[in-house]
């Protein structure tokens, strides 16, 4: 009789932090990197005698995240070395946390399909990345631009009990984390271990549980979990196999995980207190500092986005980008209508972007040259289309946008004489449209208008001069 089995997983998530240098030396973040080992000194190619410096604004981040995940901080920190031998790993041993990580005990609620639901996060700790290998032919290369980089692990509870709600929870996580500048969670910077176990129904216990290792993709990570899960399924359903715990990965071509090793227990890392890094205390003074500049949690942010009337799908699209949620929130702050001022982010600059085949990172706007288009176009100054052209020179040629209307004559409406005179030029060098516009052709009108909006190099509000030509017809 084939039973109903309860799936459950807890996660490890490393996030990469959006940090300028590495945790423990001054080289640039991997990112800055260009040709493999250019981001490398003694420190983190693990050369005799080097010492590691903490990063103080790692540690800023990962109070920050604990923070948006409702953890408790931990006012005295302390680093852990984690020892194991891999050519990717220059001192032999990983600089992590084990016995004070820095948050604990926090709480992240999930809106999915079944009602909202709470995963507990076990803890957040700091740690270091570890380099990557190149295999190339015969030989094999180690690049160490990725040591030392920053990351963040965070740990649930077993408390997920299905894919779609691990996807929902790495969805959010990568939504607050970019929203709040903690990291840009691009491919690659956020990797996970799945931990699985499946049990009867209703059974007290957790079954024997397996963990698939350093996945980044959430395809990958969806596909791994439903050909896992159904693994233990038949394991326990058919006794196809004897489920033991290990590590397996996960192989995207074939859609199966494979074993790689028995799991490791902590004695096997013979993990000690790193002596070269001094406990950090967090007093309440730097808590309070790193609260007070701690960016609005996405939920609180979706809701100021609700109230001012951006819609769900806009809301979306900014929660998911810090650097445009930013520019909305600043373009505001210049005293903008924020539902006006994401169309104008949304619509005009992506649209811009888009045809330029450029990506969200590369716009080139700032608020005030936003918030300086916007105000001409809502004070009438120019129309919309003429915003739109400013908007183009501002951001693929760097113009000024004053200046920009005015070399360019956009700004002619400004003189409202001058678009009064041009409307009296137009209606007196086009006496046989007046004419038929008198007697009845409605089209006539738009012929006038016309020729208004050339003089005008399309400046002038269309129905500001409809307005206008109507009333000196009449
Ligand atoms: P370890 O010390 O062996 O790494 P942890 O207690 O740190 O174990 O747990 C690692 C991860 O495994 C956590 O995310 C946790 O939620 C998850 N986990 C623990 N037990 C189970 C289980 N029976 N089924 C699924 N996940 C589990
Ligand atoms: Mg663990
Ligand atoms: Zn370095």
């Amino acid at each position: 009789m084939i039973m109903n089995y309860e799936l459950v997983i807890g996660l490890e998530t490393h996030v990469e932090l959006s940090t300028e240098s590495k945790i423990f030396c001054s080289c640039g973040g991997h990112s800055a990197a260009n040709e493999p080992n250019d981001c490398v000194c003694p420190a983190c190619s693990g050369m005799p005698g080097m010492l590691p410096v903490m990063n103080k604004r790692v540690v800023e981040l990962a109070v920050t995240a604990g923070l948006m995940l409702n953890c408790e901080i931990s006012r005295y920190t302390t680093f852990d070395k984690k020892n194991y031998y891999y050519p990717d790993l220059p001192c032999a041993y990983q600089i992590t946390q084990l016995n004070h990580p820095i948050c604990t005990n926090g709480c992240v609620t999930l809106k999915t399909s079944n009602g909202a639901r709470d995963i507990r996060i076990k803890q957040i700790h700091m740690e270091e990345d570890a380099g990557k290998l190149v295999h190339s032919g015969n030989a094999s290369f180690v690049d160490f631009n990725r040591t030392s980089v920053p990351l963040i692990e965070i740990v649930t509870q077993p408390d997920f009990r299905s894919a779609e709600e691990v996807v929902t929870y790495l969805n959010k996580l990568k939504n607050m984390f970019r929203s709040g500048g903690i990291s840009e969670c691009e491919e690659g910077a956020m990797r996970c271990d799945v931990n699985i176990s499946v049990s009867p129904e209703g059974s007290e216990e957790f079954g024997v549980r397996t963990e698939i290792k350093n996945m980044s993709s959430f395809e990958a990570i969806e596909k791994a979990i439903r050909y896992e899960s159904q693994r233990h399924i038949d394991a326990l359903e058919y006794e196809t196999e004897e489920l033991v715990q290990e590590t397996r990965r996960f192989d995207d071509a074939s859609g199966k995980t494979f074993a790689m090793r028995n799991k490791e227990t902590e004695a096997d890392y013979r993990y000690f207190p790193d002596a070269n890094l001094m406990p950090i205390i967090i007093d309440d003074e730097w808590l309070e500092q790193i609260k007070a500049s701690k960016p609005e949690a996405v939920d609180e942010k979706a809701e100021q986005y609700r109230e001012a009337g951006i819609s769900d799908k806009e809301i979306d699209m900014l929660i998911s980008n810090h650097k445009i949620s930013k520019l909305l929130d600043d373009t505001v702050a210049l005293g903008c209508n924020a539902k006006d001022a994401a169309a104008w982010i949304l619509t005009d600059c992506m649209g811009i972007l888009r045809k330029a085949k450029k990506t969200v990172n590369e716009l080139e706007v700032t608020a005030e040259n936003l918030a300086a288009i916007i105000k001409m176009v809502d004070g009438g100054k120019i129309n919309r289309n003429a915003g739109k052209k400013v908007l183009i020179a501002v951001i693929e040629d760097g113009a000024d946008p004053v200046e920009y209307c005015k070399a360019n004559g956009l700004d002619k409406q400004v003189d409202s004489s001058a678009v009064d005179g041009i409307v009296d030029k137009v209606i007196s060098e086009n006496a046989q449209a007046v004419e038929d516009y008198k007697n009845g052709k409605v089209k006539a009108l738009q012929a006038l208008f016309g020729a208004c909006m050339r003089e005008l190099k399309g400046a002038g509000d269309p129905t500001v001069i409809k307005e206008l030509l109507e009333n000196k017809l009449k």
